[in-house]
Order: structure tokens, then sequence, then C-alpha cells
């Protein structure tokens, strides 16, 4: 459902990606990880258009994002991003922040749009804080509130960059949660973080980035267990 072939990405002289191939199958879940200034980051932003690459191709549910005549706006609706901080509006309550998206983005009436909002915060289990703004939500939530709001657009493909790093050890759980529920009700994901036990648990593929190079994937197991590589040992070993 995304494929991303040779991708390069340049910023002036620096170059980030330097021929990323990611390919996602329907309902997968993978999960991505490498050190600091790898270009994780920019890929993911890339598979929305958020960033343009300098070369290679980018097709996702069937649309080539590349194409000068792919209505961006339109594509970006198939492809839910979140992100480390969580963007919501602070004068906006959480069924407000979700329902602006399917107010703004599919013009939804208020009522449905509401309607709709309510089944988003019921999947990551804010029903109860619907009326609540975001500074009487703790870290964990705000981030759950987000992932609702991508979510009710009914993405094709989400794409989260390090969604658990801004929050308290304790909130952490409760996000993975959901994002786990999330893949459980089938959802294509991929996932920027350092939550190896996650990874572990869910993931059908790791693929460890350095350099802005793809330098080795395979499943959790071949990953953390049996790295082939010298650069992706040493990363383990780091951070494990
Ligand atoms: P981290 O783990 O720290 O989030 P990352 O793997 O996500 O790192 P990126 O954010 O993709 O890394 O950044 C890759 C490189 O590109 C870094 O050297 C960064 O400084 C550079 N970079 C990223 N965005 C820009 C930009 N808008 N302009 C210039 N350079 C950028
Ligand atoms: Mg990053």
């Amino acid at each position: 459902i995304v494929e991303a072939r040779g991708v390069h990405k340049h910023f002036g002289t620096l170059h980030v990606l330097k021929g990323v191939d990611l390919v996602v199958a329907e309902r997968e879940l993978v999960f991505v990880i490498g050190p600091s200034g790898s270009g994780k980051s920019t890929l993911l932003r890339c598979l929305n258009r958020l960033e343009e690459p300098s070369a290679g191709s980018i097709v996702v549910d069937g649309i080539d994002l590349l194409d000068r005549r792919t209505d961006i706006n339109k594509a970006r609706r198939r492809i839910g991003m979140v992100f480390q901080g969580f963007n919501l509006y602070p004068h906006m309550t959480a069924l407000g922040n979700v329902t602006l998206a399917l107010r703004k983005v599919l013009g939804l009436p208020r009522a449905e749009a509401e309607a709709r909002g309510r089944v988003a915060l019921e999947r990551v289990h804010l029903s109860d804080r619907a009326d609540h703004y975001p500074s009487q939500l703790s870290g964990g939530q705000q981030q759950r509130v987000a992932i609702a709001r991508a979510i009710a657009l009914e993405p094709r493909v989400m794409l989260f960059d390090e969604p658990t790093s801004a929050l308290d050890p304790e909130l952490v759980g409760g996000v993975l949660a959901v994002m786990r529920e999330l893949r459980e009700d089938g959802m294509t994901m991929v996932v920027v973080s350092h939550e190896m036990g996650f990874a572990r648990a869910a993931a059908d593929r790791v693929l460890f980035m350095d350099d802005g190079l793809v330098v080795e994937e395979g499943t959790p197991e071949q990953i953390f267990g049996a790295p082939r590589h010298e650069r992706t040992r040493a990363f383990i070993s780091q951070i494990e």
C-alpha cells in the first residue's frame, strides 16, 4: 500500500536520504529505528509530502505522490500522521480538535463530524474526556486525542514519528496500547520509535536506518536477536 523507491532528499548540500526503499503491505506494521540524524523523520515526512523528495518515487494507496497532477491535499487524507508533539489546539476541546479536521478536511456538517469524532475518541478510550481542553489532559491523553484526530479521517496508512518520546514513562503504555489495538484492527502503520519492547511485540518488520540508508531489515527477532551488520549491532547494543 506504500511503495517508496530510491528516495533521495537533499537539504542544500546535506544529503539526508540516499536512496531509500520502503514497501509496506496492507495491514503491515513496519518499525523504523536508527541513530539521531539518520533520516527517519525526513523519510516519514516524504511519505506524506511534508517534504518533497529530491528524487525517487512514492506511491501510496495507488496515488503517485510526486506526480504534479496529484491533488496532494486529497492524497494526504489517506495518510494519517502522529508526531512527538501533539499539536492540539489549546482553545478547543478534545472533541473539537477531532471534529475540526473532519469539518475542514472532509467538509462534514457539524453533527456528522461530532458523531464520527466521538467514535474516534472511543477507539482511543477517551469518550469520557471529549469535553476537556488539552490543558486538562495528560500528555498521554493528548497524544491519544491526536491519534483519534488522525484515525477519524479513516486513513489507509498511519505514520507515527516518536509518538511516545515526549511522554512521562508511566503514560507511554496507554499510547502503545492504543497503537496495538489499531494494528489489531488491521491498520497499516509505519512507526519510528525507540520502544523496542513494542517493536518486538507488534512489528512485522524492522528497518534499521543509518546515514540516509536502510542498512538492514528483517523480523524483530532477526534485527534484535541476530543483526547481520556491524552498525546495526552497535546501535542495538547501545539502546538495549
Ligand atoms: P532523530 O532520531 O534525532 O529524530 P532522524 O533520524 O529523525 O533523527 P531527521 O530529522 O530525518 O533525522 O534528520 C536527518 C538530517 O537532516 C539531520 O542531519 C537534520 O539536521 C537534517 N534536516 C532535517 N530537516 C531539515 C531541514 N528542514 N533543513 C535542513 N536540514 C534538515
Ligand atoms: Mg526524527
